[in-house]
């Protein structure tokens, strides 16, 4: 009876998903993780802020985070596990106060639903190691993808092209 009940919710509750958000990225729950660590392992190697941020969703405040401004050519890593998330090919200046993409590299995130702040919000986590990064909101450039990855710099490790 469980499983039944369990399997109705499923085919209900997945098309709702999948109409309402980009349906290559959402977070499925048979999604493995490749990067798994427990929380006393992301606090060694996370600073209190980072770990805030990326283990628990917290935002940085605006216009304080070191890639606000900052325009170097490059890829930006997720700062907990070190894969690359965004290109700065794919950076533009959103003057809200946190570093803003039109769109990640290839399958290098998830969007999960966020209710935080009393709305629904899409929540930006890596696709590797399921550390929060930030929020996508639909009003980015409409001359690309008319989305913006909301970003925080804590969360981000920046990586000169010319250093690999
Ligand atoms: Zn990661």
């Amino acid at each position: 009876m469980i499983k039944m009940k369990t399997f109705l919710a499923l085919i209900i509750f997945i098309p709702i998903i999948s109409c309402s958000q980009n349906k290559n990225y959402n977070l499925n729950k048979n999604h493995v993780f490749k990067i798994i660590k427990s929380d006393k392992e992301w606090k060694k190697i996370l600073t209190k802020e980072e770990y805030k941020i990326l283990r628990k969703s917290g935002t940085e405040r605006a216009f304080t985070g070191q890639y606000n401004y900052f325009e170097k050519k490059g890829v930006y890593n997720c700062k907990a596990c070190n894969s690359a998330v965004y290109n700065s090919e794919n950076k533009y200046d959103s003057g809200t106060g946190w570093p803003s993409f039109d769109k990640a590299i290839k399958n290098s995130i998830l969007y999960q639903i966020d209710y935080k702040i009393g709305y629904a919000r899409n929540e930006i986590i890596c696709s590797q190691c399921g550390s929060h990064l930030g929020h996508m909101f639909k009003d980015g450039p409409k001359n690309t993808t008319g989305e913006r990855h909301c970003i925080n710099s804590l969360a981000l490790n920046f990586k000169p092209k010319n250093d690999e």
